[in-house]
């Protein structure tokens, strides 16, 4: 959180006071660090360079449309996993052939939406998703440009909510599958298979899930030409962790040092998804006290922000730090349940 520090004891964003937004606007407020969102990007970006990758931001990380543009700006694509992601990408300025569309409840209606506007690439999750894409992409005299995303049945050691890589998981094709998929898509019309994707889960702290998964998909890439098949794209997902307490994330470099390692001679166009790395500490929620409460156990401080407005802690037990925007008033500390106007 380099870009949020203090200054006298008052909390500032960049150069700006938080106090001093607070009292022109209200609370609660997210506040965003562009010099954040920027630096985050470009080292990123940077660290990809060595292995020629593509960035398509992962726009459910945050999909505010100052946040998508900042990216935008920069040269960076989308990751996106509905129409309404489709639309706030293309309305932030991202160019409709640097959108990829994953998921796994993509609806006809949504996969017609994307073709018309010409996405430029299917990550596709289902043998169902592809006949409809087919379907759609044939109707509208268009070809669609496909990837598979594999289901490497790789654990990424990281909360069981936020992982997708596991043959349990609703994500991707079973890796054993993926030749037939293949050729099932090499043989319909409105289609133009050109690689794989993967993508195993949120937050990992270590390398070796990611490791395990990109030599799976290497792999992969091998059989696949072997068989006489195409595959000019691989999509590496997001996923790289970030510090909230002391957690001790891969730096970027290292983590291109490993795709470089596992793919790096195929000769493969590659595309990153990150999210979190890219916004998780270029911003905060700011909100203020509106009543304290002490029962027989325990002593509240309710919050006019709620658990919606910050929902990782409920929804997967993440830990979250909190912190005074004015030092100076929080001289004498007690223990306290901070908690907001929901249940
Ligand atoms: C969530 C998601 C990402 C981004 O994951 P982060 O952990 O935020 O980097 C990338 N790709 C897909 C398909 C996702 O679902």
């Amino acid at each position: 959180m380099n870009d949020f520090k203090y200054s006298d004891g008052q909390l500032f964003a960049e150069d700006v006071a938080i106090a001093d937004i607070a009292s022109n606007i209200g609370t609660p407020f997210y506040c965003y660090s562009k010099s954040a969102l920027t630096r985050h990007y470009e080292t990123m970006a940077n660290a990809l360079t060595c292995v020629n990758g593509r960035i398509c931001y992962a726009v459910k990380a945050n999909s505010n449309q100052a946040v998508i543009r900042t990216f935008a700006k920069l040269g960076a694509g989308a990751d996106v996993v509905s129409e309404g992601e489709v639309r706030r990408a293309l309305f932030a300025g991202i160019p409709a052939t640097k959108i990829v569309y994953s998921g796994v409840g993509k609806t006809r209606e949504e996969i017609r939406f994307a073709i018309s506007n010409n996405i430029g690439q299917f990550n596709v999750e289902s043998v169902g998703e592809l006949l409809i894409l087919n379907e759609v992409a044939v109707e509208l005299s268009k070809t669609a440009t496909a990837v598979f995303r594999v289901n490497p049945n790789v654990d990424a050691q990281t909360h069981d909510k936020i992982s997708t890589g596991r043959q349990e998981d609703k994500f991707g094709i079973d890796i054993d599958h993926i030749l037939d998929v293949y050729r099932q898509a090499a043989a319909l019309p409105g289609i133009e298979p050109v690689g794989l994707a993967v993508h195993i889960g949120s937050q990992l702290t270590t390398l070796n899930p990611f490791q395990e998964a990109f030599s799976r998909v290497g792999l992969m890439v091998k059989t696949l030409r072997a068989a006489g098949h195409t595959v000019s794209r691989l999509d590496l997902g997001g996923g790289l962790g970030i510090v909230y307490d002391g957690e001790q994330p891969p730096e970027p470099e290292t983590y291109a040092a490993l795709v470089a390692d596992t793919v790096g001679k195929l000769d493969l166009e590659l595309t990153f998804e990150p999210g979190r790395v890219l916004v998780g500490n270029a911003g905060i929620l700011v909100t203020s006290v509106v009543q304290t409460k002490e029962t027989k156990t325990k002593r509240f401080v309710v919050v006019d922000a709620a658990m919606n407005d910050l929902i990782r802690p409920t929804l997967y037990d993440a830990f979250h730090a909190v912190a005074p925007v004015n030092e100076n008033k929080s001289k004498n500390q007690q223990s306290a349940e901070i908690v907001g106007p929901v249940c």
